[in-house]
């Protein structure tokens, strides 16, 4: 059976790195010896401005029947509002789908600098919880307009939602170095965050030989930048998940590396797998953009599709074109244009074969 793997390019250099990730998925599949079936979605602002809707109800039951939808980058914010394009397709698909784990691994790739000192050979993989607390959508404004206005954003813990990530975090700590880092705001916020410390306690004695360390979140960050290494697998809610994965994208050395899992861990529905960056319409159409993140979130696909050789060859062949450092996008400081980073990539590629 093919993979059924549902694309959708979305915006600026979005339209432009993701003919780069097919170009080397279907390669890789003609390597390792398996059939993709590959279909395209206009998703995106541009069809926004001319229908009225990011996407029609119709895509959800078309999506739904992929394996795996990979996304490139949604935006145009001179003629469409942010809140718009982000809350008409990202959000509702990690909603319809029950995305609940956002895995964002951040390492820096060898021969790259990175804005840290020394250089640190950090490799940590955060799993941020998805589809509740801080971004629930729940809350109000009252006496809107006037001087006593109050705004309410209520963060919003299930304990079956924390128990899921949390225990999708302790998973994925068992396989790599055993050692999970909770990050939460428990001092500061009384109920929401300590029923998260609680469920974690409790999840940790099925896992005796998970290390586990709590962090308030402002900790960790200083942590990140002073000694990443000491990391390992993170696990934090929505927001503090957010604020942390893009301060390790940005300790990664350039917005255009990182790239994220939205999962199903279940597989009820088809996960989606992006690079982290938006459209950026200041480089958009000049050729110019950095397709490794895509490069990295195709990695992220196969390695949940079950493809995990075909992941380690893409990587290790992305890691040995930038250690070599020869064929680099402007962003990392060189001249190559992206279909010239895939050509290089392809080339590691039949070596690493
Ligand atoms: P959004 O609101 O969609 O996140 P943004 O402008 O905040 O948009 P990006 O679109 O990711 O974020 O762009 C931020 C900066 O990083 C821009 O200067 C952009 O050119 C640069 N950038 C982002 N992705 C890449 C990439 N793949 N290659 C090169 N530069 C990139």
């Amino acid at each position: 059976m093919p993979y059924s793997i549902g694309l959708i390019p979305g915006d600026g250099i979005g339209t432009e790195v993701i003919p780069e990730g097919v170009r080397v998925l279907e390669a890789l599949a003609a390597w390792f010896g398996f059939d993709l079936q590959i279909t395209d979605y206009p998703y995106s602002c541009a069809y926004y401005l001319e229908h009225g809707t990011m996407m029609p109800e119709a895509a959800f039951e078309a999506l739904k029947q992929h394996d795996a939808i990979l996304l490139g980058a949604v935006g145009d914010p001179r003629r469409v509002p942010d809140h718009v394009s982000l809350r008409g397709l990202l959000v509702p698909l990690r909603q319809r789908f029950d995305l609940y784990i956002n895995l964002r691994p951040a390492r820096p790739l060898p021969g790259l600098p990175t804005p840290l000192k020394g250089n640190p050979a950090f490799d940590i993989v955060f799993v941020r919880e998805n589809s509740e607390g801080e971004y629930a959508g729940a809350g109000g404004r009252l006496r809107q307009g006037t001087p006593d206005e109050v705004a309410l954003q209520t963060t919003v813990f299930t304990r079956k939602g924390v128990e899921r990530a949390v225990r999708y975090a302790f998973d994925l700590a068992i396989k790599r170095q055993k050692r999970l880092a909770n990050a939460t705001k428990s001092n500061a916020m009384q109920y929401a965050f300590v029923m998260w410390d609680e469920v974690v306690a409790e999840v940790a004695r099925e896992y005796p030989d998970v290390e586990v360390t709590r962090y308030h979140a402002d900790a960790l960050a200083a942590m990140l930048v002073r000694d990443p290494t000491r990391l390992d697998v993170v696990v934090a809610s929505n927001l503090i998940g957010d604020l942390l994965t893009d301060l390790a994208g940005a300790l990664q050395g350039s917005l255009g590396l990182p790239a994220s899992a939205n999962l199903n861990p279940e597989r009820t529905y088809p996960s989606l797998f992006e690079p982290v960056h938006g459209s950026a319409p200041d480089i958009a159409g000049q050729g110019i953009a950095n397709p490794i993140a895509t490069y990295w979130a195709v990695g992220l696909m196969l390695e949940f599709l079950g493809e995990a050789a075909a992941a380690r060859a893409l990587m290790q062949a992305v890691e040995a074109v930038t250690a070599e450092g020869r064929v680099l996008t402007p962003d990392l400081g060189g001249t190559a244009r992206t279909g010239e980073v895939t050509r290089a990539v392809l080339e590691k590629l039949e070596e690493v074969e």
